[in-house]
């Protein structure tokens, strides 16, 4: 399990296949050795970045806390060079992605970064075209809404094609507290897009190491229905879902925000090395961008496009990799350079895993009035 200070889990992360557990064992010796090797361990496809949701979204902070929602309201102030535009990968694009990560030896396709894979046309036939390739992991976060409002039966899909990691980000237990956080999305259909994926997992229709998460962005609204416990008894125990992970809310781009429900310290890098860039990589929608971790939102340390007609010379997925760009942020974090404010790394600086949070405790005992404090 990573060692992101930011991300924890309820209970022990399950127990999978010999082959699955070799593919994390690498993934952990990433971590130790700060080693690269000469290729990712995980890729991060991003089959879609467009999303059905606003999370977080109120009437008095309509951008909301999520990342691609957050470049929304960067475009909408006219700066459109610094941000992401939206769109759905182009299926040949897809499938030569994941021929060169099965080439060098990829364990884990992840079918997002932002936004939500199931509103992608293609994706039940993606997740297939991946298993074919063998990949010990197939991952993907989810609204549970997406393509799901269309096709009561997508999830179930889903895991028929081979998910491996299917993980909800449900954020709540009931119904009122989920249309607060989760904007726009609809509780009806988060839990029948749940069901009928337990329900085929527990009819043997999925894949052998599949697990099913219920994850939480831990917020002042949901904080006391995961610390009293009633989150999980409802996800696990209702629901079926395998396991949870809780995230702490924390807002891009240094916005004080009155969700938080936990107070945040930087990290030196005497403290903390990422293990990121040593393991994980992600490639944009459009093929315009590569990136050394999931964290990278501005863009700032691009490996190259892997399609032609870009800003610069088409590369690889493996190229990207070795690049001199993805290389000088390990250094950054081998040298524990990269909290130096004149010579070090700004992305690092504001990313959300050089910060520390401690949760605080918030009474469930009415309305908490959410609103931006400053920005
Ligand atoms: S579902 Fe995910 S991508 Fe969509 S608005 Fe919510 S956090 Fe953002
Ligand atoms: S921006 Fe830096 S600290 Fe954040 S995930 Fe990437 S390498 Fe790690």
């Amino acid at each position: 399990m990573s060692k992101d200070p930011t991300f924890r889990v309820l209970v022990d992360a399950p127990k999978r296949s010999s082959v699955y557990e070799a593919y994390r064992e690498e993934w952990d010796r990433r971590e130790t050795d700060l080693d690269a090797s000469d290729h990712p361990v995980h890729a991060d496809i991003e089959t879609v970045a467009v999303c059905d949701l606003r999370c977080g979204s109120t009437e008095e902070d309509p951008k909301g806390f999520c990342q691609i929602w957050t470049h929304e309201h960067i475009r909408m102030q006219g700066m459109e060079d610094f941000s992401y535009q939206r769109g759905y990968m182009d299926p040949v694009l897809y499938g030569r992605l994941i021929q060169q990560c099965a080439d060098i030896g990829v364990s884990s396709i992840k079918f997002n970064y932002r936004g939500e894979p199931s509103l992608h046309p293609r994706i039940v036939s993606f997740i297939r075209e991946a298993k074919a390739l063998g990949f010990p992991d197939l991952m993907m976060n989810t609204n549970g809404n997406g393509g799901a409002r269309k096709n009561k039966k997508l999830f179930r899909q889903i895991v028929e094609a081979g998910i491996t990691d299917l993980m909800y980000s449900v954020d709540a237990c009931d119904e009122v507290t989920y249309h607060r956080q989760r904007v726009g999305g609809q509780w009806d259909i988060l839990l029948n897009s749940v069901r009928e994926s337990v329900n085929a997992r527990n009819e043997g229709k999925g894949a052998k190491d599949l697990k099913i998460r219920a994850s939480v962005v831990r917020t002042k609204i949901n904080a006391d229905d995961l610390d009293s416990g009633r989150m999980e008894e409802f996800w696990r125990k209702e629901m079926g879902v395998d396991w949870m992970s809780i995230s702490e809310c924390y807002l891009p781009a240094g916005a004080q925000h009155s969700w938080q429900a936990a107070h945040w310290t930087d990290l030196t890098a005497a403290e903390f090395q990422c293990s990121d860039p040593f393991r994980r990589m992600v490639v944009t929608w459009d093929g315009r961008h590569t990136m050394p971790c999931c964290q990278g939102f501005t863009l700032e340390i691009d490996g190259g496009p892997v399609v032609s007609g870009a800003d610069a010379p088409m590369t690889t997925v493996q190229k990207a990799w070795l690049s001199p760009n993805f290389d000088r942020l390990r250094k950054a974090h081998r040298d524990r350079t990269w909290d130096n404010k004149a010579s070090g790394e700004p992305i690092c600086q504001s990313c959300a895993v050089t910060k520390k949070p401690t949760p605080i405790q918030v009474p469930k005992d009415g309305r908490v009035h959410l609103r931006v404090l400053s920005s």
